[in-house]
This record gives C-alpha cells, sequence and structure tokens, in this order.
C-alpha cells in the first residue's frame, strides 16, 4: 500500500487543482521512487502539502494546521486573484495488499470544506463521516498523530515534551493509537452511559411511587372489576330465577283462582238449592196431632181390656169356686191294721213283682235295668212301709163326702151364669186387643213417617252446613289467592324497578336456565358483594390505562437501566482488555524502538550512547479498603509511565538535553524518529524540512538512514537539502506564481535547475 496521489485545489495557496503523482505510469516504480522531494523556493508553498495531506487525514486542529479557524485553510485569494469558494484535498492510495481493511485496491480519501463551514468525507466517492476515514486510516498505521506528517518543530517537540507528552508520541509509534481511540471511545460511552444510567435511575426512583400507587389502585380497580362481575352474575342469576318463577307462581295462582272463583259459585247453587229443601221440609216435619190422638185412643182401648179382663178373672175365681164346691171332699181317717188291710197290700207287691219279673225277660239296653233296678227299689220300699204299719198297728186312709142336692141346683145356675158372662167378657176383650192393635199400628207408621221426615230434614241440613263450610273455605282461598297474587304482582314490580335502577335492562329480557336456585344464599352473596362494591369504592376508569402505559415505561426504563449497567460492565472490559493491550504492545514496541534508538544515535553521530528509561508512573494510596493498595490512577496521563531520553554524542560528557547543541538535538530527535519509523513503518512519512539544521557530513548520513528507510516507508521530503534530493526518486518543486498562487513542476534529480516539464499534469508556473 502507497499514497499513490494528492490532488488539491483551493487549499491554502493551492488555488488551482494541483496533482502531486508518486508513482506516475508504473506503479511498481514506488520502489525506486521511495523518497519524493518537493522543493522550491521559501514561502512557494510545500509545507501546504504537508498541511494539505495532514487535513486530509483527518486533522482537527487550526494551530496544527498553522491556521486561526477552519476556514483558513481555504485559498482566501491574493491581490491579483480572488478567493475561492471551498478547499479539497484527495489522496489516492494503492491497496493491493489491503492494508487499508476494505476491499478496494484503489481507495480515495477526499475532505472537502466550504465557506459555508459545510464539511464533506468521501471514501471512494460514497459519504461518510470523518470519524469513518480517522478510523479506517488508524488500522492502517495512518493518523494525524502518527509519523505520518511530521515538521521540524514536531521532532524538536520530541525532546522538548514532557514524560508524558513523549509517552503519546511513543503510543503512536507503537501502534496502541488505535486501542486508545478504541478505549477513548469507550470511556466516553462510558461516561455518557453513566450519565444516561443516572438519568434513567433519577426517573426509575421518580416513576417508583407513582407506580406502586397505580398498581394498587389498578388492582384495586380489576379487584373491584372482579367484584361487580361476580355481583352482576349473581343478581342476573337471581332477577332472572325470580322473574320466571314469579311468572310461575303468577300462572298458577291465577289458574288457582279462576278454579276457586268457579268451585266457590258452584258451590253457592247448591248451598241455595239445599237450604230451599230445607225450608220444604220444615213443613213436614209437623203431623197434626195425630199421632197423640192414635196414642189416646190406644190408650183408652188398653184400659177397657184391663177392665174386661180383670171382671173375666173374677168370673174365672167364681167358676173355680162354683166347680170346688160341687167337688166330694176326701177325709183322712185313722184305722186299725187287719189281716184283710195286710192281704191286699201283699197282694199289690205281688203284682207289681210279677210285673218287676216281666220286664227283667224284656230288657235290651242298660238304661233298661236301670229302671227295673229303681223299680226292684220302690217294691221294696213298698215291704218297708208295710212292716212299719204293721209294727205301729194302724194306718190312715180316705173318706169320700158328696154336697147335697139342692145346693147342687143352685151352685149349677150360678155356674152357668158365671160362665156365660166370663164368655162375654172373653169376646169383649178379643174385639178390644183387635182395636188396640189397630191403633197401634197406625201409630208406627205415623211414628216412622215423622222419623224418615226428620232424617231427611237433618241429613238436608247437614249437608247445608257442610256446604257452606266448604263455600266459606273456597271463599278464605279465593280470597287467600288473591291476596297472594297481589303480593307476587308488587314483587314482579318491586323488581322490575330494581332491575331497571340496578342493571339498566328490562327484567323481561332475563334469561333463566331452568334450574331451582337458593334464593337466600344469592341474596346473601349480592348483599355482600355489594358491600364489598361500596368498599373498593369509584375508581377512575383511565387508572388501568395509566397503570399500564407507567408500568410500560418503569419495565422499559429498567430494561434500560440493566442494559446499561451491562454496557457499562462490557464497556469497562473493553477498557481493561485496550489498557492490557496498550500496555503489552506498548512494552514490547518501547523496548524495540528504545534499541533502535540506540542503533540510530550512533549511526548518525558515529558513536556515542543514548538510552531511553521509562520512568514509573505515579500512583496513589487508596485507604479504607481491607488492604491498602497501589492502583493506578484513572487519569490516563497521571497513569502512564513517562519517558526519559538520554543521549551523549561521542566523546562527550552529557547528561542532560538541554547541554546539547542545536544540531545535536536535531539529530537526536532525528534518530528518535528513525528509532520510532523504522519500529512501526508508516505506509508513507512527509518529513517537512527536519533536517533543516544539519550540516553536510550529518546530511549526508541522515539521507543514508532515511534512503535505508525508504525501503519499508514512501518518503515524502520537503526540503532545501541537496544531499536528500540525491536520494529522491522523483522532485517536484513548487513556486508561487504571479498571482500569488502555488505552482508545481515535477523534476527529475538533474531538472532541478531547469523546471521545465510537468508530468503531473500540473500548469506550468
Ligand atoms: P519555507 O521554505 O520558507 O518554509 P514554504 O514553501 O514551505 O516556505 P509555505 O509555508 O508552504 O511555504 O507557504 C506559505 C505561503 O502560503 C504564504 O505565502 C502564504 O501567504 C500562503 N498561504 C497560506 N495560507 C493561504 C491561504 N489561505 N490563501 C492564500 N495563500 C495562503
Amino acid at each position: 500500500m502507497f499514497l499513490r496521489k494528492v490532488e488539491i485545489s483551493g487549499f491554502k495557496s493551492f488555488a488551482d487543482r494541483t496533482v502531486f503523482d508518486f508513482a506516475p505510469g508504473d506503479a511498481g516504480a514506488i520502489r525506486q521512487l521511495g523518497i519524493t522531494a518537493i522543493v522550491g523556493p521559501n514561502g512557494s508553498g510545500k509545507s501546504n502539502v504537508a498541511d494539505a495531506i495532514r487535513w486530509a487525514i483527518g486533522e482537527q486542529s487550526s494551530k496544527n494546521l498553522r491556521g486561526k479557524k477552519s476556514e483558513d485553510v481555504i485559498f482566501g485569494g491574493t491581490a491579483k486573484r480572488g478567493k475561492v469558494g471551498s478547499a479539497s484535498v484527495t489522496l489516492h492510495f494503492e491497496n493491493h495488499d489491503h492494508r487499508i481493511p476494505i476491499e478496494y485496491e484503489e481507495v480515495s480519501i477526499r475532505r472537502k470544506l466550504h465557506r459555508s463551514g459545510e464539511s464533506e468525507f468521501l471514501i471512494n466517492g460514497a459519504k461518510v463521516r470523518l470519524l469513518d476515514i480517522v478510523d479506517l486510516l488508524a488500522k492502517s498505521g495512518i493518523g494525524k498523530d502518527s509519523y505520518c506528517v511530521i515538521t521540524q518543530g514536531m521532532s524538536d517537540a520530541v525532546l522538548n515534551a514532557t514524560a508524558s507528552e513523549r509517552r503519546s508520541i511513543f503510543e503512536d509509534a507503537a501502534g496502541v493509537k488505535q486501542y486508545q481511540i478504541q478505549k477513548e471511545r469507550a470511556l466516553r460511552k462510558l461516561a455518557s452511559t453513566r450519565e444516561n444510567l443516572a438519568r434513567v435511575d433519577t426517573l426509575l426512583i421518580e416513576i417508583e411511587p407513582h407506580l406502586k400507587m397505580l398498581r394498587r389502585q389498578a388492582e384495586r380497580a380489576l379487584q373491584g372489576k372482579d367484584v361487580a362481575a361476580r355481583l352482576l352474575s349473581r343478581q342476573l342469576e337471581l332477577y332472572g330465577f325470580l322473574w320466571h318463577s314469579f311468572q310461575g307462581e303468577r300462572g298458577g295462582l291465577s289458574q288457582e283462582r279462576e278454579n276457586l272463583a268457579r268451585a266457590s259459585g258452584m258451590l253457592e247453587r247448591e248451598t241455595d238449592t239445599l237450604r230451599e229443601e230445607v225450608a220444604t221440609l220444615t213443613g213436614t216435619l209437623e203431623d197434626g196431632g195425630q199421632q197423640d190422638a192414635l196414642s189416646q185412643d190406644a190408650n183408652r182401648f188398653r184400659d177397657e181390656l184391663n177392665t174386661v179382663e180383670r171382671e173375666a178373672a173374677i168370673m174365672s175365681g167364681r167358676i173355680e169356686a162354683e166347680r170346688e164346691r160341687q167337688k166330694d171332699r176326701e177325709e183322712i181317717r185313722t184305722i186299725p191294721v187287719d189281716l184283710g188291710y195286710i192281704r191286699k197290700a201283699l197282694d199289690v207287691i205281688r203284682t207289681n213283682q210279677n210285673t218287676l219279673f216281666d220286664r227283667l225277660g224284656l230288657v235290651e239296653k242298660l238304661e233298661d235295668i236301670q229302671d227295673i233296678r229303681e223299680f226292684a227299689r220302690a217294691i221294696g220300699q213298698e215291704l218297708v212301709d208295710l212292716d212299719v204299719k204293721v209294727e205301729a198297728g194302724k194306718v190312715t186312709e180316705k173318706v169320700i163326702i158328696s154336697l147335697p142336692e139342692n145346693e147342687k141346683r143352685e151352685s149349677d145356675a150360678r155356674l152357668s151364669t158365671y160362665v156365660a158372662e166370663k164368655e162375654a167378657l172373653g169376646k169383649r176383650s178379643e174385639a178390644i186387643r183387635i182395636l188396640i192393635t189397630e191403633k197401634e199400628t197406625a201409630l208406627t207408621a205415623e211414628r216412622e213417617k215423622g222419623r224418615e221426615a226428620r232424617e231427611r230434614y237433618f241429613r238436608i241440613e247437614r249437608q247445608v252446613r257442610e256446604k257452606d263450610r266448604e263455600l266459606s273455605s273456597a271463599k278464605d282461598r279465593l280470597n287467600d289467592v288473591k291476596v297472594r297474587l297481589a303480593r307476587v304482582e308488587v314483587r314482579e314490580e318491586d323488581l322490575i324497578n330494581e332491575v331497571r335502577e340496578e342493571l339498566r335492562t328490562d327484567v323481561r329480557e332475563l334469561t333463566w336456565d331452568g334450574e331451582s336456585r337458593d334464593r337466600d344464599t344469592l341474596t346473601r352473596d349480592i348483599i355482600r358483594l355489594k358491600g364489598e362494591v361500596e368498599r373498593i369504592g369509584a375508581i377512575d376508569p383511565l387508572i388501568a390505562e395509566e397503570y399500564g402505559e407507567t408500568d410500560k415505561r418503569f419495565t422499559f426504563l429498567s430494561t434500560e437501566s440493566a442494559d446499561l449497567r451491562s454496557a457499562m460492565l462490557s464497556l469497562e472490559t473493553v477498557i481493561k482488555e485496550m489498557d492490557e493491550r496498550i500496555e503489552n504492545e506498548f512494552s514490547s514496541a518501547f523496548g524495540e524502538i528504545a534499541k533502535k534508538f540506540e542503533h540510530y544515535f550512533a549511526l548518525i553521530f558515529n558513536g556515542g550512547k543514548a538510552e531511553l528509561i521509562r520512568t514509573k508512573p505515579k500512583s496513589r494510596r487508596i485507604v479504607g479498603t481491607d488492604e491498602d493498595s497501589d492502583i493506578p490512577e484513572e487519569d490516563a496521563a497521571a497513569e502512564a509511565p513517562g519517558i526519559e531520553i538520554f543521549a551523549c554524542p561521542p566523546g562527550k560528557k552529557i547528561t542532560n538535553l538541554s547541554a546539547l547543541s542545536g544540531g545535536e538535538r536535531s539529530l537526536t530527535s532525528l534518530a528518535l524518529l528513525f528509532a520510532i519509523i523504522s519500529h512501526n513503518p508508516p505506509p508513507f512519512a512527509v518529513l517537512d524540512e527536519v533536517e533543516a539544521a544539519l550540516d553536510e557530513a550529518n546530511s549526508k548520513r541522515f539521507s543514508k538512514v532515511l534512503s535505508e528507510l525508504s525501503e519499508r516507508t514512501q518518503f515524502i521530503v520537503i526540503s532545501h537539502n541537496r544531499e536528500t534530493m540525491r536520494q529522491a526518486g522523483l522532485l517536484y518543486g513548487v513556486t508561487m506564481g504571479d498571482d500569488g498562487s502555488s505552482q508545481v513542476l515535477s523534476l527529475r534529480i538533474g531538472d532541478v535547475e531547469s523546471l521545465s516539464h510537468d508530468p503531473g499534469g500540473n500548469k506550468a508556473g
């Protein structure tokens, strides 16, 4: 990779488009043309070329560009020529080796500034940021702070610089600049991340209590919503059930009312009919004294019968007495027992004895024997009785005495009268008996008739009473049904109003699944839920929305905070890594540069001794940790080790740099410059009159080293020094034209004096 071409237009004294082609014709020629010298009289604009290159690679300091403000780089006009509107510089790189890490083999970097202050940066024509250019070039070892563009002042500055400033120069040389850029970027990012984190955390702290309050309210709102939904569901359930059961109840009651009304009407009619019947029957209960008459008649006949029968009994007594009177009277007389009596008695006994024997012969069954035994006993008794009588010597006997005849006739007459009278009385008695029976039969019939009438009367009357009872019960029930119906209607009315008020709907639209409900439980639930709703109270409906937004914001910020923290952690890791890398690479680079410095010093001074020494970094003591420890300070300048230069030309005994002569200082700084360049050869280096202070012998040694280093670095040397020019493969001459603008001529070494040819296509001055 090398700088093939520089195009300058409107930049400082280069008013016209001017091209410095460092490999005209053949790219391979750069090997022979490792050194290009730009020569020309004082003030012709040579250094402006170095400025142009420095500006194009990203220099932002106007001071470093020898101006006061950025627009000072634009050609500002001269007495003979007007100013231009913009300055532009394009660096064309050949990039076969892709040291510039992009795919192109030709890379052009362009920077343009308009007087308006507007800047443009382009890589191969594509607009980019300045940062992109700085980054890309830093990766290939080119940078405004690296040793790509070195002025005499700068090389002196290395010696004049403080230890830490020197370190910065060495860092460039060590190639750790890119890491430092990354580290600085990480530090900047870390700082801004920290700021962002603080901002985010402040916001989080601010939001959190509000969020908590909102969450509580939103939870309450949610709870309220849930309770309200449960309440509504219970209400729908109960009201739907009640409405439909009221409907059912009302239907049932209406039907019952109709039935009862109909039944009452019927009962009323039936009762009326029965009452009429009762009234009719009341008349039939009276018999007009018929029974009494019959009863009296019968009694009279009975009295008469008694009289007749008494008379008949008297007649019977008289007849009996008369007949008694007419009967023979028996008299018992005692006579003495004689033989005749005994024979007569014995004959009777004998006859009985014969009868006994006959009966014995006829015995057939056991009972017969029993009779015969009795008979025998009687015969025995007759014998005993006869013995007693014989013993006593006397017995009793009956004597019949009859009535005298006249008395008999009188008695007969009375007797026949009596019998006739008794017969007449018997007939009369019979007749009365018949009459009594007739009257009694009639009375019984009358009584039967009366009993039946009464029975019927009482039956109907009972029926009337029963019907009355039924009727009154039916009427009671009817009234009850009417009251219940009215009550249901009132409840329906209440329910309609309640549902309209509470649910803002028509109860008739509520549905019911046909399942029965426990009304009390539901009512209790509803009362409880209403209480809960009241306790939760009214909540702004926008709270949930606000909570959602605030929560989202809080979550976003929390994530952001976590992201920022983890970003800080990774940035800190990057910084640490960069520090380690910088330190490692710096240490190894420093060691090499120090050796090379000794080498070039000895070469340039033809002897002598030089040395680079790292001074230790300052440290601070942190008190209050578990163990006191040395911790490098964070500030890069304070932390970094410094670099001391020790230089002693041959034959001298110098311990202090300030003791060196001007030339010696120049040589020392060049030795250091070469050490740096040789350690980490930049692709190109512009040296602006760095060897101006050298005498001829030293100039020779300088140009020898330069030629040696040009093996690896393309040098563009602005110089008045002939030795240097001699080393150059290509020469450009810069002159100041009549109009005050720089003009350029390309020369071979032999043409330095003539300045007649212009191979880069630039205008000849
Ligand atoms: P020396 O050999 O003495 O170091 P030089 O050839 O390096 O001189 P420069 O320093 O490059 O010369 O050029 C300085 C010249 O550029 C001055 O004449 C100055 O007027 C001119 N110049 C610088 N800036 C501008 C500008 N913005 N517009 C016009 N001319 C400018």
